[in-house]
């Protein structure tokens, strides 16, 4: 299985840079308030901290990275990895996933939430990979956004993950921390997309968007956010900062 990367905060030796309110503010997108330099410093410092992120789904290849994802919808990774290790030490192809059957399934990820749906999900999508691509996962996005169960935000992490394509798959954490932080204004995952598409500096669009998940999920909290730990601080355009 592919293992998991912890994002860090900033390091004791981490160099500061000027405060935001004090350096020349150049719109670097359509929604952006920060000046490239800035964007560009914020994600020098993500790469520093964390040079190669990983999802924190485990996946063995590009069938079983599409079903996790497929599975994380409303769960924790946490949750789906315990129902998949067992799952896909026998069923890590369509083709096996056939065999194995809706049944066996839907039992194999009980603990999961929305797990009838999502099983019977999994059976469509592996019997169409099979018919229409050779029981291969499309490295294309019309190609997988036309499988059961796989909508925009799980074509883009399959594109970035299994196949190195700098796209920026939106979650609840992308789309708050991007917002919070300046690189986007945007009032929906499209928009945040499109504005991440735009401004995050092509050097670091690849793994952007793990950056922002787990700044998000261990940082940039939801509730309360650790502004004070925060690497990017002086920098984050967040104007309800904790102290
Ligand atoms: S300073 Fe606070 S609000 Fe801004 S990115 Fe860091 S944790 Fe989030």
């Amino acid at each position: 299985m592919k293992s998991i990367a912890k994002p860090a905060g900033r390091s004791k030796g981490a160099a500061r840079k000027p405060a935001a309110s004090k350096t020349k503010r150049r719109s670097a997108g359509r929604r952006s308030k920060l000046s490239e330099a800035q964007i560009t410093e914020i994600f020098r410092r993500f790469a520093a901290a964390n040079p190669e992120p990983k999802s924190e789904l485990e996946y063995t290849n590009p069938y079983t990275l599409l079903v996790a994802v497929a599975l994380s919808a409303q769960a924790t990774d946490a949750g789906v990895n315990k129902a998949t290790r067992s799952l896909f030490k026998i069923a890590d192809t369509p083709e096996k996933m056939l065999r194995l059957g809706e049944d066996r399934l839907r039992e194999a990820i009980k603990t999961i939430g929305l797990y009838r749906n999502k099983a019977r999900n999994v059976i469509l999508a592996s019997q169409a990979l099979v018919a229409a691509h050779g029981g291969k996962v499309p490295r294309d996005r019309d190609a997988l956004e036309a499988l059961p169960g796989v909508g925009r935000k799980t074509a883009n992490v399959i594109l970035n993950v299994a196949f190195g394509e700098p796209t920026m798959a939106v979650d609840t954490h992308v789309f708050r921390v991007a917002n919070r932080i300046g690189l986007s204004n945007g009032k929906t995952p499209l928009a945040v997309e499109e504005d991440l598409l735009r401004v995050v500096p092509s050097q670091y669009a690849t793994h952007a968007h793990h950056w922002l998940i787990l700044h998000g999920r261990y940082v940039c909290k939801a509730r309360k956010p650790e502004c004070p730990a925060c690497l990017i601080n002086d920098l984050c355009l967040y104007d309800a900062k904790t102290l």
